[in-house]
């Protein structure tokens, strides 16, 4: 890799980025399908959808279209006291497309802002019914954000370590992992919902909400659950009255394989977070969805029931358009994320009895796979960059999560590129 192609601008602070030992970042010229053509004219097909948000593909004309119009009729408009046909109608598209009972939609910027918001609803939900609920039970290994309430809802972890004192209490369980051929799963979410009921049972008056990130895990190492999982835990949250909130900003709009985690599972939660792929990569925008019953509980004259938050950008008319055209292109072309689950079988199955490949799994859109190595897993193991450089040089764009290996490619990629990726990945694995 060309690391000092490029300075790295002196004017810049990039995020999750160390500022020395870092590779320069590559500049990106143009986007194009599943394809990135970089300054200089090197071309990467992106196997990550960009941090997970470019469902259909980059500089889809569609959506482009969609934006440039809105933006000749209104830009932009303060939220309160104020609405628009975009916000209106994709708050239609929104609820047609989720689980029966979410109906309420509220605009935000981004995930972190989404799951803020759904940890203040849940909060104010009982407060706002007489009781005082105090905590909420969290997953270990959970990423839901950078923002302080999505933090402290999140793992403890190396992202967050040097927050820790600034960060509220939360209960953590252990997420049943597993992966293909694990015969170890079930006594795992035997244990996790001991665990749920005896703390739901010793303090029934304790925990606003359950928060999990449904059928898998991001940021955490891509960490798979079962459908069965994610039923036992909703039987569990109703039996002991708590609110159940799935964060979907990962998992929304085809990832799993259906256009919701909790639809694939079958599952209806009290609230769900969405945002990387509901404006299809192009602006940012985000979602809470609650139940009538959470939104109930605000429904008041008395200003100390009503939820203060919002953003400047609440809504904004073409982060809207490009979700509704968005939804639109996924709603003609839903085999374009059914059907790219077999894909992925078909080339990991020959290669799942690699030496040096461990717990292979797979769920809709997302494959992901442990690279055995010498040092400790985890987010700084190094095999990451290794094959974030031996991938480059093959023109594939991958951002291994320290030792997990994973592909979360658009929809549009063709199964000739997924084909060429995956021999990429085997010739990779060859050399490590
Ligand atoms: C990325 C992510 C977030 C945070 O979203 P941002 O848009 O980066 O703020 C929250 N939850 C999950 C599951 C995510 O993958």
């Amino acid at each position: 890799m060309q690391e000092n192609l490029h300075v790295r601008h002196r004017n810049i602070w990039y995020p999750f980025t160390p500022i020395k030992g870092s590779p320069t970042p590559l500049k990106v010229a143009a986007g194009n399908g599943a394809w990135l053509e970089l300054e200089g004219g090197k071309r990467l097909l992106d196997l990550i959808s960009s941090w997970w948000v470019n469902v259909l593909g980059h500089a889809r004309p569609e959506i482009a279209a969609a934006i440039y119009q809105q933006a000749q009729q209104l830009e932009h408009v303060i939220f309160a006291g104020f609405t628009h046909e975009p916000a209106e109608k994709l708050a239609e598209k929104l609820v047609e497309k989720l689980p029966g009972r979410l109906n309420r939609v509220f605009y935000s910027d981004d995930g972190s802002t989404a799951v803020e918001v759904a940890i203040k609803q849940a909060w104010q939900y009982w407060a706002n019914r007489g009781e005082k609920r105090r905590s909420f039970i969290c997953f270990d290994h959970a990423y839901h954000g950078d923002t302080f309430g999505a933090m402290s809802v999140s793992a403890r972890s190396l992202f967050t370590d040097v927050f820790k004192e600034l960060l509220f209490h939360v209960e953590h369980v252990p997420y049943p992992a597993t992966w293909q051929g694990d015969d170890t799963v079930q006594a795992k979410e035997t244990a996790t919902l001991r665990r749920l009921a005896d703390l739901l049972e010793q303090h029934p008056k304790r925990y606003a909400a359950i928060v999990i990130e449904p059928l898998i895990q991001g940021a955490g190492g891509m960490r798979m659950c079962r459908v069965e999982f994610l039923q036992a835990l909703h039987r569990l949250a109703r039996q002991h009255d708590t609110l159940l909130f799935f964060d979907e900003v990962m998992t929304g709009f085809g990832r799993t394989g259906d256009w919701f985690a909790c639809k694939r599972a079958g599952v209806e939660p009290d609230m769900i977070a969405l945002a990387k792929g509901l404006t299809g990569g192009f602006l940012p925008l985000a979602v809470t969805v609650c139940s009538d019953a959470v939104y109930e509980a605000f429904a008041s004259s008395d200003p100390a029931k009503t939820l203060f938050h919002g953003h400047s950008y609440t809504a904004n008319p073409l982060g809207c358009a490009a979700a509704i055209a968005t939804m639109e292109l996924l709603e003609q072309k839903e085999e374009c994320f059914k059907t790219l689950e077999q894909e992925h079988s078909k080339y990991l199955e020959p290669l799942s009895a690699h030496p040096k490949l461990d717990k292979v799994r797979i769920i809709g859109t997302i494959a992901a796979m442990n690279i055995k190595t010498d040092e400790r897993p985890g987010y700084l193991n190094t095999v990451s960059a290794t094959i974030k450089h031996k991938a480059f040089d093959r023109g594939l764009l991958l951002r291994p999560l320290g030792n997990v290996l994973y592909l979360m490619p658009p929809y549009c990629i063709t199964k000739d590129e997924l084909a060429w990726a995956y021999r990429g990945i085997a010739s990779i694995l060859d050399e490590l």
